[in-house]
C-alpha cells in the first residue's frame, strides 16, 4: 500500500434492504474484498431513512436497483437525505446508483406504475418509462472513451464494461454529465442513443467526488476490476484518486471474458425482440419491472 493510501474505507450503502436486484449487494462486497487485500480495513453502513449522520464520513456510496414500487417507497426518504448526501459527495464521497438507483437520484422518474417520482438531482439525468413499452433485458457491454480514467484505473486498459440489464426507463443525460460509455452489445439508457449510464468525474458539476450512475446489474463490480478500483480509488482519494496496489485479477477478467463472448453469441448486433418478446414485455411492464 503506498502512503498516501488510507488504511480504512467507509462505504454507505443505500437502502439495501429494498433496493437489491440481481444481486446488487455483491458490489459491495467486491469493495470490501479488494480493499481488505489491500490492507485497507472496510466499514460498511447500511443507511436508510433516518441515518443521515452515517454518510458523514463516507468514501464510497452505493445504491442498487428495484421495481418501480420499491423505488415509490424510498422516493421521500431519498429527498430527505437529499442534503447530507450532496454534502458526501462535495466532500469527495464516489457514488454509484445502479438501475433503479440510478433513475431515483435523476431530477425525476415517470413511470406509468407509480406516477412521477421527484428525485434530488444529484445525478443530472431524468427518466421516461412510456406505457407498454418494450423492457430492455440481457447482458450488455459497453466501452468507455478513450482515456477515461476507468480504462487506466488498473493495469488491464480495458475500456470495456459488461452487466446486466433489465429496465423498461428510457433515461436522458443533462448537460453536467456525459454517458458512461457507448454501448457494444445491449440497449444502454434509451435503447436509440447507443450511449449506457452516467458519469461525473471527480470536480465536475461543482462537486468533488466521482458520480456514476448505470443500468448494469451482474452485479457490476466482481467482472469489472478496473470499475471497482476507480471507483474505491476516487472516494479513497477523495476525488483524486489514489493508487491502489495491482491485484490478481485473472479470475475477474476472465469472468469479464466469457460474460461478454457468451451475450456476443445470443445478442448480436442490433438486439430485436421476438414478438413472444415483446409480449412478455408488456406483462413485465403490467406487474412493474
Ligand atoms: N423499474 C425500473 C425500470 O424498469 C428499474 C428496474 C431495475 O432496477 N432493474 O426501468
Amino acid at each position: 500500500m503506498s502512503a498516501d493510501v488510507p488504511d480504512r474505507v467507509v462505504i454507505a450503502h443505500l437502502f439495501p434492504d429494498a433496493l437489491n436486484l440481481y444481486g446488487d449487494r455483491g458490489n459491495i462486497d467486491t469493495l470490501v474484498r479488494r480493499a481488505g487485500w489491500r490492507g485497507i480495513a472496510p466499514e460498511v453502513r447500511d443507511v436508510g431513512a433516518d441515518d443521515a449522520e452515517l454518510l458523514s464520513g463516507a468514501d464510497v456510496i452505493f445504491i442498487g436497483g428495484g421495481a418501480d414500487q420499491h423505488q415509490r417507497a424510498v422516493a421521500d426518504q431519498l429527498i430527505a437525505l437529499a442534503d447530507p448526501l450532496r454534502h458526501a459527495i462535495g466532500e469527495g464521497a464516489a457514488l454509484l446508483a445502479v438501475c433503479a438507483g440510478y433513475q431515483n437520484l435523476g431530477h425525476a422518474f415517470r413511470s406509468p406504475l407509480v406516477g412521477e417520482i421527484p428525485g434530488p438531482g444529484l445525478l443530472d439525468v431524468e427518466t421516461e418509462m412510456p406505457a407498454g413499452a418494450e423492457r430492455f433485458v440481457g447482458g450488455i457491454a459497453i466501452e468507455v472513451a478513450e482515456g477515461s480514467p476507468i480504462a487506466t484505473a488498473d493495469a488491464s486498459g480495458r475500456r470495456r464494461i459488461v452487466g446486466f440489464e433489465n429496465h423498461s426507463g428510457r433515461t436522458t443525460i443533462g448537460p453536467t454529465m456525459r454517458p458512461l460509455g457507448r454501448v457494444l452489445i445491449g440497449r444502454g439508457n434509451d435503447g436509440a442513443s447507443g450511449f449506457e449510464g452516467a458519469i461525473a468525474l471527480p470536480g465536475e458539476g461543482g462537486l468533488r467526488g466521482l458520480r456514476i450512475g448505470t443500468y448494469l446489474h451482474g452485479p457490476l463490480l466482481p467482472r469489472n476490476p478496473h470499475l471497482a478500483d476507480f471507483v474505491l480509488a476516487s472516494g479513497l482519494g477523495r476525488g483524486v484518486p489514489v493508487g491502489l496496489s495491482p491485484l490478481p485479477d485473472e479470475p475477474e477478467w476472465e469472468a469479464h471474458e466469457r460474460f461478454a463472448d457468451d451475450w456476443t453469441a445470443i445478442r448480436p448486433g442490433v438486439y430485436r425482440r421476438s414478438r413472444i418478446g415483446r409480449l412478455r414485455d408488456r406483462a413485465g411492464a403490467l406487474i412493474g419491472f
